[in-house]
């Protein structure tokens, strides 16, 4: 199958050579020329397994013998081998991303991507080792280190913002084991990170160097795919739990940064799955609230630290895939992405605003609102949520009051509320005393609720990691790894 960029320059490649580039040579994201004929009905019979095994099949036909790829990335590696647990929490559904190995949703892509990448490698022929550059926002980091650790043929080298992420989230990273993994902070904030990567891709392309790079965020098309399976498994549990008769169509809101969790339930819809409004929830950082609301995309703002750093954003490379799609016009859709980064902002035509209107819609939530709802849910249905998912529901509860539209809700739950233990902590009324690993402890004594094994481990690991640096000196730090 034909992948091209977003922004048409280059030439077209196929599903492995997209996945082993990660970026398109022009600045673009691969995207598939024509979304394949997909029979979802079939696919949502099946386990978790085989409707991943099914979606990444058709949307990767290059990769060979997917549904082993797919046991070696999952089995045994999840709380259960359901994987995306749903779970019902008074009027809506909760959609549990964060059972995997390190407790954020971002293990279902990033145990699945080492898969596609070193497959698509060898198809592909290609020699030399792949370097991975992953600037996270806390949650991707871990995730890809544990994907990728010790994997043959390939290292990993992730930046964090300094101070940018929880404590229990810096904890995972700088212990991290593995003979090919390197980690470090950088001076400034997410997106300052996320740009240096972007730069360093920039920089390298035509230079001889020893190895090959790729990405982990998701920008790559082999990150991205393995997240469309939970929305399959989320309307299956709706349809077990006789919530919906096979055709009703169920809302999604999810909690967004990059706008890569959101658009692999677009990408459910388009091959077929009865998906109504998908929910666009941002913390205080809202450019996607606006620009959802309103056409123009503005990232002259300052970023705000909120209580959701894994949503910190403020420019969402995602995005491009969803102007491309809606729009068919790579013309366009390069135009618009030069403005962002000579303008910082730009306008989207009247019709691509209602073709996104059609689908999506949007609503955020400051710390205040969040932690509010943490203790609210909590109080009121027993169920303790972290201040990501938290977002997710006052939007959809908001949407819901808005609209009035009463169709059945799915929140998707992004994270364990054990990797942000003084925010949950304090929302559920719990004194702070202590550090965030002791704050764990009276969590679980005031919810009844487990510390998940992986973090509870993590108290007293040798740091590995400790190296703050410039953001001008990324290109450096990679070049010693
Ligand atoms: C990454 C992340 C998000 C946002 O996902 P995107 O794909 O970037 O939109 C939300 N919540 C948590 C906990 C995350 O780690």
């Amino acid at each position: 199958m034909l992948y091209h960029s977003t922004r048409g320059g280059g030439q077209a490649v196929d599903s492995a050579r997209a996945v082993l580039e990660g970026l398109a040579p022009d600045g673009g994201l691969y995207m598939p020329e024509n979304l394949p004929e997909f029979d979802w009905k079939a696919c949502l019979k099946g386990s978790a397994q085989e409707m991943s095994t099914a979606i990444l099949s058709a949307l990767l036909p290059e990769i060979p013998d997917m549904r082993t790829l797919v046991s070696k990335a999952y089995t045994g590696k999840f709380e259960t081998e359901e994987l995306t647990p749903t779970v019902a929490v008074g009027d809506y559904s909760v959609l549990e991303l964060f059972r995997g190995p390190t407790s954020a949703f971002k293990d279902v892509a990033l145990s699945m991507l080492p898969q596609l990448l070193t497959t698509a490698k060898d198809v592909c022929g290609q020699k030399e080792d792949i370097m991975i550059l992953t600037a996270t926002s806390g949650d991707t980091g871990k995730a890809a280190l544990v994907g990728f650790r010790d994997v043959p043929g390939v290292r990993i080298c992730v930046f964090y913002p300094n101070g940018g992420v929880s404590q229990v989230q810096r904890a995972q990273m700088v212990t991290q084991e593995g003979e090919n993994v390197a980690v470090c902070a950088v001076e400034g904030n997410f997106d300052d990170a996320q740009t240096g990567v972007k730069n360093i891709f920039a920089d390298c392309r035509g230079k001889e160097l020893p190895f090959a790079l790729s990405s982990a965020n998701s920008i790559n098309i082999g990150r991205l795919a393995p997240q469309i399976m939970y929305y399959f498994k989320a309307y299956r549990d709706l349809l077990d739990a006789g919530k919906i008769q096979l055709g009703d169509t169920v809302n999604f809101s999810v909690p967004t940064g990059n706008f890569g969790d959101i658009l692999a339930g677009y990408f459910a819809k388009k091959l077929g799955l009865p998906v109504g409004t998908l929910i666009c929830a941002s913390n205080a950082n809202n450019v996607l609230t606006d620009f959802i609301r309103t056409g123009t995309y503005d990232k002259r703002r300052p970023l705000l630290k909120t209580t959701s750093p894994s949503m910190d954003i403020l420019v969402s490379s995602n995005l491009e895939r969803l102007l491309y799609l809606m729009s068919g016009d790579t013309a366009l859709v390069a135009e618009l992405m030069a403005k962002l980064n000579t303008e910082g902002c730009y306008t989207v035509p009247e019709a691509l605003k209602n073709a996104i209107d059609a689908e999506f819609w949007a609503g955020c939530c400051d710390d205040a609102k969040a932690a509010e709802t943490i203790g609210r849910v909590f109080n009121e249905k027993g169920y303790l949520c972290d201040p990501h998912t938290a977002s997710g529901w006052v939007v959809a509860e908001d949407y819901v009051n808005q609209t009035g539209d009463k169709r059945p809700m799915v929140v998707l739950s992004t994270a364990s509320p054990y990797k942000f233990p003084a925010a949950v902590l304090s929302a559920i009324g719990g004194d702070l005393n202590g550090d965030e690993f002791a704050q764990m402890e009276r969590l679980e004594a005031m919810s009844g609720v487990k510390i998940p094994k992986n973090l509870a481990n993590l108290q007293g690991m040798e740091e590995r990691h400790t190296g703050v640096i410039a953001k001008d000196k990324m290109l450096e730090f990679v070049l010693q790894a």
